[in-house]
């Protein structure tokens, strides 16, 4: 093949971009791995909690079965304690899980903080032999005459390589200039804002009633994004709290609300406010968020280009399960391991890369993503799960404890006018379609 500076250039070193810089150099072949932001994770915001699987099969394949996790990893706490809240201005219903089964080994996940979590990955890569760059943006991709791309163009310089790993995040703004990728909708876009308060790790422990090292997610509907469709998120880190709201643009844009306001307001509900009382807040950050699922995959493989993590819509948010980072992880690996064997048989056209979308569709990526794929639109047409729902939750479990004195009628008799206010029929419909989609 002809000579390049290097053998893959890797654009974006979040989650996809920095397993695949490691990847690509543990197989020994000469790695750029490139990021705009001034050092690793200074641009990302995740949540959030990670799904280890991924992460654990890539480590233990190129590190060994024996990989040190206890002393070495980018985790905070390990989530044995999950959290379900239904929020109306005047109520919460909680559901509370906990169970040994979150604690296994083949199916832990933990709250991780993007700059630990980025440094570690891009700390893995350098240590592989691949060489970073931070704070410069990419501009373009470079083509040759064919239309194949053959490096970047950063700044004033120009890199060649055999091809490039595109994993840039959301608003692939290089992949729709570059390849033509079509801009994703508004209402498969959702805006994230997170904001991390300190607290001690023995008042967190206490307000989850969590072991020590132990820890809890939690995930909020309903009046928490003012009854837009999105959703408000709660990690508990080592010594903080990351908490935030995510809501799709397309209707945020469209209600009288703001993201800012509804997140105040999310803070002073009273489901919310004492978990944080005492607490300072020590960062703020705010991100784009994919929200369209299956459907809105593009084209992930052009010659000499591979699209890996969040740059090809990867993310999924059923709102019992955020997604994007093991997606990210395994996207990052596969789309190294089919760069480094078109490279070794001297084939890096769309064909010769074709493996990695052999390895998707083979793998979780593809197959849970299109299992989902009907949810984005029923969450897009379901406006009364952000409102109607919660309320009468709160009003069901109402008739369950508040005792005042007054002779009680039987619970049917109490909870019917209830249910039959939305009408039985309607809600029996709308929670099948849901459930279908789930
Ligand atoms: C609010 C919020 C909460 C979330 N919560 C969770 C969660 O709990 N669990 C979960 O699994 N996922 C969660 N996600 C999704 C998760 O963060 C993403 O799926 C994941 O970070 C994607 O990784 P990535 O490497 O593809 O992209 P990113 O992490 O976004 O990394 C892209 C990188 O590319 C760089 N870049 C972009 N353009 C250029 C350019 N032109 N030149 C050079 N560098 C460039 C950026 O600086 C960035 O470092 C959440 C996302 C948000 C926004």
């Amino acid at each position: 093949m002809e000579e390049r500076d290097f053998d893959v250039i890797v654009v974006g070193a979040g989650c996809a971009g920095a397993v695949a810089a490691y990847v690509a150099a543990k197989q020994g072949k000469t790695t750029l791995l490139i990021d705009r932001g001034e050092y690793a994770g200074a641009k990302n915001m995740t949540g959030g909690r990670m799904y280890a699987h991924a992460l654990k099969k890539v480590i233990a394949k190129y590190e060994g079965e024996d990989f040190d996790w206890e002393n070495d990893n980018p985790f905070e706490r390990k989530i044995t304690h999950e959290r379900l809240c239904l929020l109306d201005p005047q109520s919460a219903v909680t559901f509370d899980h906990s169970s040994d089964n979150l604690r296994k080994p083949t199916s832990d996940s933990y709250s991780v903080l993007a700059t630990t979590l980025d440094q570690w990955l891009c700390d893995k890569a350098e240590e592989a032999g691949a060489e970073l760059i931070f704070g410069i943006p990419v501009e373009e991709l470079v083509k040759d005459e064919s239309g194949a791309i053959i490096g970047i163009r950063a700044g004033e310089d120009t890199f060649t390589c055999h091809a490039v790993i595109l994993a840039e995040g959301q608003n692939a703004l290089l992949a729709e200039r570059s390849l033509g990728v079509p801009r994703t909708k508004d209402n498969q876009m959702a805006v994230g804002i997170k904001e991390v308060f300190e607290l001690d790790s023995k008042t967190i422990e206490d307000r989850f009633l969590c072991p020590e090292g132990e820890g809890a997610a939690m995930l909020f509907v309903g009046d928490c994004t003012h009854g837009v469709v999105g959703g408000g998120f709660l990690y508990t880190n080592k010594t903080s709290i990351s908490l935030g709201l995510v809501a799709t643009i397309k209707e945020l844009s469209e209600s009288d609300t703001t993201i800012y306001q509804a997140f105040d307001d999310f803070k002073k509900h009273p489901a919310v406010a004492p978990i944080i009382r005492g607490a300072k807040m020590v960062e703020h950050s705010g991100h784009m968020v994919a929200e369209g699922g299956y459907n809105s995959i593009p084209e992930t493989c052009y010659d000499g280009c591979l699209i890996a993590g969040d740059a090809a819509n990867l993310c999924m948010n059923l709102g019992y399960q955020v997604r994007g980072l093991d997606f990210a992880t395994a996207t990052g690996q596969f789309a190294a391991e089919a760069v480094c064997a078109a490279i070794d048989a001297e084939d890096v056209s769309k064909a010769g890369l074709a493996s990695y979308k052999v390895a998707m569709d083979s793998s979780f990526v593809t197959q849970d993503m299109r299992t989902f794929k009907d949810w984005p639109s029923t969450m897009e047409h379901w406006e009364s799960m952000f409102t109607d729902y919660p309320k009468m939750l709160g009003e069901i479990f109402d008739c369950l404890f508040v005792v005042d004195g007054k002779p009680q009628e039987h619970l049917v008799k109490r909870l019917m006018p209830i249910i039959k206010k939305r009408g039985l029929f309607k809600t029996g419909k709308e929670i099948m379609k849901a459930v279908k989609s789930l």
